[in-house]
């Protein structure tokens, strides 16, 4: 054991919450969210909060897998042992890494600084043509950045669609269009190819995650960019894709994606080619996010603003306003999301 290293209180709560609709995964319905949130205590008293919240078709570590290692910690850990969950608990290593952090904000001195500069917050639009009132709704509210799910139905409706949707953005408003790896790659190049003629920032995933070449190509022979999300969870992730090369854009889900300092180290180069989202966590895991995607300096659309997936248990887990910066953050309160649970 290490010696030098700090002894924390450590305790945990596993919690399960259904979702107000189920949600459409590759997997089929997912129905229940679980997780876990742990909470850290120094010698000082000052209190820390993280969560783990594995999406296992992510490939992360499974929420049993999550568990355990949380029984095996007992009541009281070494600072070191709990940063260090070992290889394949990568939702559990970023937990860790966001209860100590918060832990040593919690003084005095006040949390580390942020950027004061605000980020937008991406709007996610229910699916079908109730899309079309959503995007106006949003619109009112000042949200500018759209995300839309697509390749679940017939393209030409699905474009259809999106043709539509476009006619009612707001002044300088983008889509988002996510095909979470559902597409084929040409029908792909059919969307890349459409979208040139509207304001897309990216198209998300469309091919399955391990079509490592078949993405690439893509996005050579497309203008409008592509970004990854279900090929890449960790810092390991990304390095591999940079050095194959790729030209696109990233999705972070900071949950899922294992030890922070490593996740800032590939980041900090290159700040506006990451765009950070949500693992549909408690409001624990929420400011452990958009927390971390300030202080990277990420200038593109939050992707918290998920709306109501979850029934109204105060847990919290998504923004409903379209902006977010330091103010809005130091509203978020973990104590509380911990006391409820
Ligand atoms: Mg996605």
């Amino acid at each position: 054991m290490d010696v030098s290293s700090p002894r924390l209180d450590f305790s945990f709560k596993a919690y399960r919450r259904p979702f107000r609709v189920p949600v459409r995964t590759s997997r089929g319905l997912w129905e229940m969210r679980e997780g876990i949130v742990v909470r850290v205590a120094d010698d000082d008293g000052r209190v820390g909060f993280g969560e783990i919240a594995p999406i296992s078709w992510f490939k992360t570590e499974t929420f049993v897998g999550a568990l355990a290692w949380c029984e095996s910690l007992g009541p009281e850990v070494t600072e070191a042992r709990l940063l260090d969950p070992g290889k394949g608990l990568p939702c559990c290593a970023a937990a860790a890494a966001a209860a100590v952090e918060s832990m040593r904000a919690d003084d005095e001195s006040g949390s580390t600084p942020v950027d004061a500069k605000r980020v937008p917050v991406a709007a996610l639009l229910p699916s079908g043509w109730a899309a079309l009132d959503a995007v106006e709704r949003a619109g009112e509210l000042g949200f500018t950045v759209f995300k839309v799910k697509i390749g679940t139905g017939d393209v030409q409706a699905e474009q259809g669609l999106v043709e539509r949707l476009v006619g009612r953005l707001p002044d300088r408003g983008k889509l988002r269009l996510d095909a979470n790896g559902g597409l084929d790659a040409r029908t792909a190049a059919r969307w890349l190819a459409a979208a040139e003629d509207w304001p897309v920032e990216f198209i998300e995933q469309p091919l399955p995650a391990d079509a490592r070449d078949d993405l690439s190509q893509l996005a050579a022979d497309h203008r409008v960019p592509v970004a990854l999300d279900e090929s890449v969870l960790t810092a390991d992730d990304i390095k591999r894709w940079r050095d194959r090369g790729w030209p696109g854009l990233f999705v972070i889900k900071p949950a899922l994606s294992g030890r922070t300092a490593d996740l800032v180290a590939e980041i900090a180069p290159d700040p506006g080619s990451f765009v950070f989202s949500s693992a549909l966590e408690t409001d624990i895991g929420l400011g452990a996010g958009v927390g971390l995607a300030l202080r990277c300096g990420v200038s593109r659309a939050l992707g918290y603003g998920t709306g109501a997936f979850f029934h109204d248990d105060q847990l919290g887990g998504s923004i409903a306003g379209p902006w977010f910066g330091a103010p809005e953050l130091e509203g978020i309160n973990p104590a509380a999301v911990w006391k409820r649970l």
